[in-house]
């Protein structure tokens, strides 16, 4: 389960059914009053047994990517049922020694679907498992509504290749390539297909502009569902007003949900680096816990949450990913006004 700030009760039983889980009545300005206020059921693998904790205060860091992934979905007889190849998501690639890695990718046609971090990080690993006479190009596809910003936009050949972005530089989408991505891409190891649409024939993939390509495996770049991840820990009612009002988590400073009472979600915020984001969340979470300050109402914590969401979804069609890229000076400053520091 999420980490826990508080200790566990000395009342922590074995599978006891679920109590109540938030107990009414606390209030946002007193953090940390040495009560419990969640309850929070744990289980190890490998065991049926259920432990339940009690805790004051609960960090959420259970991360945005991994554990659910990001399925497409398909029309009725274009989905993978008639592929004749193999189709993986990058999470069950990640879960493959060496050895199997090789016999995935090497003299094997390999189309990698997405176009962020994962997927870029795969197609070196294929065009590099197929060097020589005998090897086959990876065929990145890259959706339309999934752009590429490179760090070093001016000095990579994103033109050369069809890549350039159509977005502005205010959103996260940007990843930083590995070394020899576009020497890969020179050498004709990495071919690019850019699709608004595709879905499955039995050889192979189909794309909406009536073209095919032959293929043996299909690996899934496409992400993963970090709302439903969190989802899946949270009880009613704070599960429903978790992605309210725009599909995003709106949270105050990056960390605080202004209407769920005693928990915190850290690694929330992506920024240019997120190490960076978070470290600073984590200092300003510490000092709110140490009562070194304290949080404003309800209602203003609303408002401001509101305010930033509202800003970013005017600033970038890719609002839907918390970004502190284009306001993190301004973020930071703000957070190190409120805890009495300067960075
Ligand atoms: C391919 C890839 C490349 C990336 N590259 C970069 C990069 O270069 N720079 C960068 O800043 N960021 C990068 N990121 C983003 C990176 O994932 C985050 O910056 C960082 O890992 C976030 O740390 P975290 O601790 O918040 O979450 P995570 O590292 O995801 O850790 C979450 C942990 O919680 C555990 N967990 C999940 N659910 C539960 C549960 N219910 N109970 C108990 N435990 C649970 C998970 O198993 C995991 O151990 C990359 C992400 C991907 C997928």
């Amino acid at each position: 389960m999420a980490g826990g700030s508080g200790r566990p009760s000395d009342e922590a039983t074995t599978g006891d059914p679920p109590m109540e889980q938030v107990r009414a009545g606390y209030c946002w300005d007193r953090p940390s009053q040495g009560r419990p206020v969640w309850e929070m059921a744990v289980q190890t693998k490998d065991s049926n047994n259920l432990k339940w904790y009690a805790f004051e205060f609960v960090v959420v860091c259970i991360g945005q990517y991994g554990d659910i992934p990001k399925i497409p979905e398909f029309p009725n007889n274009k989905g993978p049922e008639i592929f004749k190849g193999k189709i993986l998501h990058t999470i069950d690639y990640c879960k493959l020694n060496k050895e199997a890695a090789s016999q995935l990718l090497e003299g094997n046609k390999v189309v990698v679907v997405g176009y962020k971090k994962s997927a870029i990080d795969l197609a070196v690993d294929i065009a590099q498992a197929n060097q020589g006479a005998e090897g086959k190009p990876c065929t990145m596809v890259r959706l339309g509504v999934s752009k590429l910003m490179e760090s070093l936009l001016w000095k990579l050949p994103l033109k050369k290749y069809g890549l350039k972005p159509d977005h502005r530089f205010a959103s996260c989408q940007i990843a930083t390539v590995p070394e020899n991505f576009f020497a890969e891409a020179d050498k004709g190891n990495i071919v690019f297909k850019r699709a608004s649409e595709w879905w499955f024939w039995e050889e192979g993939i189909e794309f909406d502009d009536n073209t095919k390509t032959k293929t043996d495996v299909v690996i899934l770049g496409t992400g993963y569902n970090g709302m439903e991840k969190l989802k899946t820990i949270l009880p009613e009612p704070f599960r429903s007003m978790i992605d309210y009002p725009y599909g995003i988590m709106a949270l105050y400073r990056g960390i605080i949900h202004p209407l769920i009472p005693n928990m915190a979600f850290v690694g929330y915020v992506e920024s240019v680096s997120n190490i960076r984001a978070s470290e600073l969340r984590s200092k300003w979470l510490a000092r709110l816990m140490g009562e070194k300050f304290k949080l404003p109402s309800t209602e203003i914590m609303v408002e401001q949450t509101l305010r930033v969401m509202e800003l970013m979804r005017r600033t970038t069609k890719f609002f839907k990913r918390p970004c502190a890229a284009t306001f993190s000076i301004n973020q930071a400053d703000e957070m190190c006004e409120e805890m009495g520091c300067q960075l």
